[in-house]
């Protein structure tokens, strides 16, 4: 079994977790493992358990979960935080150390820049698709008489991708990319 070393703490994680969520709360987790036994994320994925990246984080053990990509495993559903006798919330715990990784320069994986450049271009998430009616016509949103997608104000829209810090995701290389 592997020791652990002590020295490799990150003793002001708390702290820095405490600033971007008040809620995350990982030092009031008693590992009661509600969270982990609801998570859809835990079912797919045997590595992942938000009551383990509670612990981490109180401890202050952060560098593996951050360099593994585990953090991003999570669907953000939040039925980690309805389900915490605590009141604490593992999903805070780990959208505020995905953050701190992007803030160190970590990069997120690939689907992430991707949605962004979406994001930027037609202003959602997802490209317009056709949906299907249940003798499988295919329909556009022009067949639907939807109107238009698209970003009203694009001088507004650049600026608000600015300040929340999207364009340097944007710039980001493709050999910076988790794949
Ligand atoms: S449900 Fe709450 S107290 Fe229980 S293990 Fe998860 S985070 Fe900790
Ligand atoms: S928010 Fe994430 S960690 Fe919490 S239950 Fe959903 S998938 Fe699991």
């Amino acid at each position: 079994m592997d020791t652990i070393e002590y020295s490799t703490r990150d003793t002001e994680i708390i702290s820095k977790i405490k600033t971007i969520s008040e809620e995350a709360k990982p030092e009031d987790c008693y590992t009661c493992l509600k969270c982990t036994n609801g998570c859809p994320a835990a079912k797919l994925f045997e590595e992942f358990a938000p009551h383990k990246i509670q612990v981490a984080a109180h401890m202050g053990f952060i560098d593996e979960l951050i360099n593994s990509g585990i953090l991003w495993y999570c669907f953000t559903c939040y039925t980690c935080q309805t389900r915490c006798p605590q009141k604490t919330s593992p999903v805070q715990t780990i959208m505020s150390l995905t953050n701190i990784a992007v803030s160190w320069g970590i990069s997120p994986p690939k689907i992430y820049p991707e949605m962004i450049k979406t994001i930027s271009e037609e202003g959602a998430i997802l490209k317009p698709r056709e949906v299907s009616t249940i003798d499988f016509d295919f329909l556009s949103r022009d067949d639907l008489d939807l109107p238009e997608r698209g970003i009203k104000n694009p001088t507004q829209f650049k600026e608000a991708l600015k300040v929340v810090g999207l364009n340097e995701i944007l710039a980001l290389k493709e050999s910076e990319v988790q794949k």
